[in-house]
């Protein structure tokens, strides 16, 4: 379902886990970041790319391997990929790849595509990289974090950033990778934030922000959240800790797992019984 679109700007959001796909349109080219979820959700994106594309060059962006957004790879044959040099050597391709053909199978979902592991063209492997397309650069900063694999996209002079799974406005942070790189990830954030003219930020989940203060708020928020975490776990506040996992939205056994595992890699990293 398409949720904005202006400017060339077009987002649709997805019934599942209110998953982000977008599509920039250019002069020279047509960008897709992340199609997803169902069968007929993509088709959406495809008939839409379709009708806009004329004899465009068509890349699609990945903003980390999470099988939520690699599964319309393919859906967009002959598209240029762009995606980072973690997700090019990602240790776990099956692993995803097993997440999504067991969602299909539970729930009897046929795909009219093959489902596979993105082969990546463009590979990103440092911040700051760019890829100039005409009077379009786009600008690329590596966001470990919440994965290994992570890529922040930003689009100029549209001031478009593409977040992938970080700055939602109501997921709180899921840290299935590291929470020091996460936190220097939300500093990247805000440098971002000073080094562009950013219009428009599209998180991987949940609604886009046009306003600067709002952008600053959702890392703040991020940042306030991984320090209440880290200080819970560390001082074995367990009432704290409780009180954290209540603060997840749609609290379900799916956030009570990424709570159970954003505390398992805190004491990883923040403690010595982690580290022995
Ligand atoms: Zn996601």
């Amino acid at each position: 379902m398409i949720t904005y679109q202006k400017d060339g700007l077009t987002v649709f959001q997805s019934a599942l886990w209110q998953t982000t796909s977008t599509v920039v349109e250019t002069k020279n080219f047509i960008l897709v970041a992340d199609p997803a979820w169902l069968p007929h959700e993509i088709k959406e994106i495809q008939e839409y790319v379709e009708q806009i594309r004329k004899d465009k060059e068509l890349y699609l962006l990945f903003t980390h391997g999470d099988f939520d957004h690699i599964i319309g790879f393919n859906a967009f044959p002959g598209a240029k990929v762009i995606a980072s040099k973690g997700m090019q050597e990602h240790p776990n391709k099956q692993y995803n790849l097993n997440l999504i053909q067991n969602f299909d199978r539970e729930y009897y979902v046929e795909r009219p595509y093959e489902i596979e592991f993105p082969t990546i063209d463009f590979v990103i492997e440092e911040d700051g990289q760019q890829l100039v397309l005409g009077d379009i650069t786009i600008t690329f900063y590596l966001s470990p974090g919440h994965t290994h694999d992570g890529l922040f996209t930003v689009i100029e002079p549209m001031g478009i950033w593409i977040s992938g799974d970080y700055l939602s406005d109501f997921e709180l942070p899921f840290v299935f990778d590291s929470v020091k790189a996460y936190k220097s990830t939300l500093q990247k954030a805000y440098q971002i934030l000073d080094l562009h003219s950013v219009h428009v930020l599209i998180p991987g989940h949940g609604q886009l922000t046009k306003i600067e203060e709002v952008m600053k708020q959702r890392i703040a928020m991020s940042e306030d959240y991984l320090d209440r975490l880290i200080v819970a776990v560390t001082t074995e506040d367990l009432e704290g800790l409780n009180a954290l996992e209540l603060e997840m939205p749609f609290n379900s056994n799916f956030t009570k797992r990424c709570h159970k595992e954003n505390i398992a890699t805190v004491l990883k990293e923040y403690t010595i019984q982690g580290n022995g």
